[in-house]
């Protein structure tokens, strides 16, 4: 960290401001101008914690030098992580595919599109069994019931299952059932709920918040690392903005700045992005171009009665087309389908 001292600050003031930071065990370089001190800190600055030297006499600005995560943090592992989730590695040489309905409704409509968008080419098969719904009257998920289900389509289909986890209790029940948890949106930054998450030991995707900055979000992944779980993917899956005609701002420049901040794979969530059908293979594709890890698609089998994301839902057709003009763009990035 830099302590920018203001203009014409007096030598006593400096003065304090070095003594507090060598008191705590740091070191302290000072470096003067003609009109502005500056001094650099070096060492444990959690030391420093409480001591607010904002409010020193004299004290300008704090301007921090490294990020406060570590373990997400490429500086510190500069290679690009592999998760692996059964026997699939999400990574840099492959393109992951997850897809199915925003939530699960019945057992033989998450098997149908099971078997549908494995046939397409998924991976994983995606559905909510607990819904975190803007409005409290909308369906909240089948709960324990929507996991057995799918169990129910691994079991059948061989494809990994990834749900949303809510609380603790949904994260003690997720375990028993599917290979992946995800965390949604709105919980981004629910501490808690990611603390439990790393300590959960399944793999976490961590989708981004509504409005949460890419440092924000990578602190979020933080609390899940820091719990000894290294098996986070992060989802960029849109962002409010004043932009009213998607449900969302997709914002791909996500891709290539955690590409240079972090060590993490990223996969992409056109369908939350934009709300719109028909947005979602153009993103889809822009997202492989721009160097995403994977993709999260949602597929429904009746996407005009869905329960929930039926306008952003491709029907089983249009998923496979998706796939298939895919594929020339996955090619080019050279990763594996
Ligand atoms: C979802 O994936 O079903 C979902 C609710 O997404 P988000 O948290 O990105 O809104
Ligand atoms: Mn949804």
């Amino acid at each position: 960290m830099i302590i920018v001292m203001k203009p014409n600050a007096p030598k006593d003031a400096v003065q304090k401001v070095t003594s507090l930071i060598e008191e705590k065990g740091l070191t302290a370089h000072l470096s003067e101008g003609r009109e502005v001190t500056i001094i650099g800190v070096v060492g444990d600055k959690t030391k420093l914690e409480g001591d607010n030297l904002i409010l020193l006499p004299y004290v300008d600005k704090l301007v921090p030098i490294t990020e406060s995560y570590k373990l997400s943090n490429k500086k510190f592992h500069p290679n690009p992580s592999r998760v692996t989730v059964g026997n699939h590695v999400i990574g840099p040489d492959t393109l992951t595919v997850m897809a199915g309905p925003c939530a699960v409704e019945t057992e033989e409509q998450l098997l149908t599109i099971a078997r549908e968008v494995k046939k397409a080419g998924a991976h994983f098969v995606r559905g909510g069994a607990y819904k975190p719904r803007t409005s409290p009257y909308s369906f909240q998920g089948l709960e324990v019931e929507g996991l057995r289900y799918m169990a129910e389509a691994k079991k059948e289909t061989g494809l990994n299952t990834i749900c949303e986890v809510i609380d603790e209790k949904s994260i003690e029940a997720a375990v028993k059932y599917v290979d992946m948890i995800q965390i949604g949106a709105r919980n981004m930054q629910n501490f808690q709920l990611l603390r439990e998450a790393g300590r959960s030991g399944l793999p976490v995707l961590l989708k981004r918040g509504l409005a949460a900055t890419i440092d924000e979000w990578l602190n979020a992944a933080e609390y899940i690392i820091a719990e000894g779980n290294p098996n986070v993917v992060l989802c960029e899956r849109g962002i409010r903005t004043y932009e009213t005609s998607t449900r969302n701002t997709l914002d791909l420049s996500a891709v290539p700045v955690i590409r240079a901040k972090s060590h993490l794979p990223i996969i992409v969530d056109p369908s939350h992005a934009t709300g719109v059908r028909a947005y979602v293979e153009p993103l889809a594709k822009a997202a492989v171009a721009c160097g995403a890890d994977g993709l999260m698609i949602e597929v429904h089998n009746d996407p005009e009665h869905a329960l929930s994301d039926g306008p952003q839902s491709l029907t089983f057709s249009q998923f496979e087309d998706v796939m298939a003009h895919l594929r020339p763009y996955i090619q080019l990035a050279e990763r594996k389908l």
